[in-house]
């Protein structure tokens, strides 16, 4: 497998970046994830040449326009020059497969970032290198430390960066409605636990592929993609695409496993147990009684087992 190249906030692999000189230093980033992913860091504040250590800076709004700058000296304005750093990023950032912000930073913060009006600081900031990558890859999974600490938002984090790595592999070839078909085919069950509705229209774009729309329906297929899978997916979801699975096994397994299937299914409706129980019945039954489509699903096999996300939501 190609390695899952994933950007990330310097200060977060434990890089003494920080303007007092210090890290952030993240050990379920580097020790878990770094397993499978291969980290390209970047310090929006050290790139600029603001050297370390160096004066902290905040987020300030004057009328409609938001800057940064130094919070003993407001004389100290970095914002031209963080925003000049994060443009020349984007030979690289074009190549990678998701990213991984600082929470709070001026730079990094992805979201609720302080911005400080007459003084006072508004929860509802964007960091300047984070607003950056939002308009320019508004299709790349960014998440927040922070927030991979909750294991929905990290299992829903890391589905995306795999499958976003999907799509980049996907287009090293030349596109044909054919592969682009068999693409949607293995993540129509994952965009159906995320959201019915969209999964429903995704199939309509698929449908309508041919030779001369391919590069427009693609464009139109991974943005609608993208957004399905960045709602989170719910329990009430995941029941409705398990019990779909379990229609593909009606007249291949008996009453007794049925049964028990069933019961398993309502185990996780009822949060008694995790997804990967029914999920691990069902690839048993799959096992003896092989579907083509099932196997090909990329609901079945989301991410590697070692990283055990299945087992927390
Ligand atoms: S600018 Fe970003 S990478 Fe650099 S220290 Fe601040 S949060 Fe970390």
């Amino acid at each position: 497998m190609q390695n899952i190249v994933v950007g990330i906030s310097s200060c977060l692999l434990g890089e003494e970046v920080r303007y007092d000189g210090a890290h952030k230093h993240n050990s379920y980033i580097t020790k878990t994830l770094g397993q499978f992913f291969e980290f390209r860091s970047f310090c929006p504040e050290v790139a600029s040449g603001l050297g370390i250590p160096r004066p902290p800076v905040r987020l300030v709004a004057e009328g409609e326009q938001i800057k940064c700058v130094g919070v003993k000296d407001a004389d100290l304005d970095v914002t031209e020059a963080i925003k000049n750093i994060s443009a020349l990023q984007n030979s690289w950032l074009a190549e990678i497969s998701g990213y991984i912000l600082k929470k709070g930073s001026p730079s990094c913060g992805m979201e609720r970032v302080k911005v400080y009006r007459n003084g006072f600081p508004q929860g509802n900031g964007v960091g300047l290198f984070a607003e950056h990558l939002k308009q320019n890859f508004p299709l790349l999974p960014m998440e927040e430390e922070g927030r991979l600490g909750d294991p929905g938002l990290r299992e829903n984090f890391i589905q995306r960066v795999f499958i976003f790595n999907n799509w980049q592999v996907l287009n090293q070839q030349r596109l044909t409605p054919r592969a682009l078909m068999e693409f949607h085919s293995q993540h129509k069950l994952i965009a159906m636990s995320h959201d019915q509705t969209m999964a429903r229209e995704l199939g309509r774009i698929i449908a309508g592929a041919d030779k001369s729309n391919i590069d427009k329906t693609a464009e139109h297929y991974i943005t609608w993609l993208m957004r399905c899978l960045t709602v989170v997916a719910t329990p009430g979801n995941h029941v409705n695409v398990l019990q779909h699975i379990q229609g593909y096994l009606k007249r291949k397994i008996d009453a007794d496993d049925k049964a028990e299937l069933t019961e398993t299914i309502e185990s996780y409706r009822l949060g008694k147990v995790p997804l990967i129980v029914p999920i691990t019945l069902l690839r048993h039954h799959f096992r003896k009684q092989p579907d083509p489509f099932i196997e090909n699903s990329y609901y079945m096999n989301p991410h590697p087992l070692e990283l055990g996300l299945l087992n927390q939501i």
